[in-house]
């Protein structure tokens, strides 16, 4: 996660994107308010450092030449779009878990999670 703080401007902006992100998608915020609130101020630090809400739950060797390669990591991320599944935990079910029915079955979030199936199957997944 970036350690600086985020700017009232892009907290707001990030803190608004949410929301409605979790309305398009019917997933909904981790029942622990510090873990969003993590994610959400790394991802406000992002736009500050880099313009874009560059996912804060990745190591990047170079944030610049991540970005320059490939928008996947940018949040909504290709695994959220495509598989709605989101590694941060910032939109997750009620009880706080990342969703990982549509994930290949090779992929970590299967093997740390097991199969958690989508409570809202018909909203969210813009790139099957
Ligand atoms: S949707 Fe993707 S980019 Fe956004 S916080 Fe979750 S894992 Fe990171």
């Amino acid at each position: 996660m970036p350690s600086s703080s985020p700017t009232e401007a892009s907290l707001k902006r990030i803190q608004r994107y949410v929301k409605k992100y979790w309305e398009k998608t019917g997933t909904s915020p981790h029942p622990q308010a510090e873990v969003t609130e993590a994610v959400v101020n790394g991802l406000a630090s992002h736009m500050d450092e880099l313009g874009r809400p560059l996912c804060p739950c990745n190591f990047y060797a170079d944030k610049q030449a991540e970005l320059a390669a490939s928008r996947r990591w940018v949040c909504a991320c290709d695994e959220m779009k495509q598989f709605k599944y989101c590694h941060c935990l910032l939109f997750v079910t009620p009880e706080g878990l990342p969703i990982t029915e549509y994930l290949p079955e090779d992929h970590e979030g299967r093997q740390i999670y097991g199969v958690v199936k989508d409570p809202t199957p018909d909203k969210g997944r813009e790139a099957k």
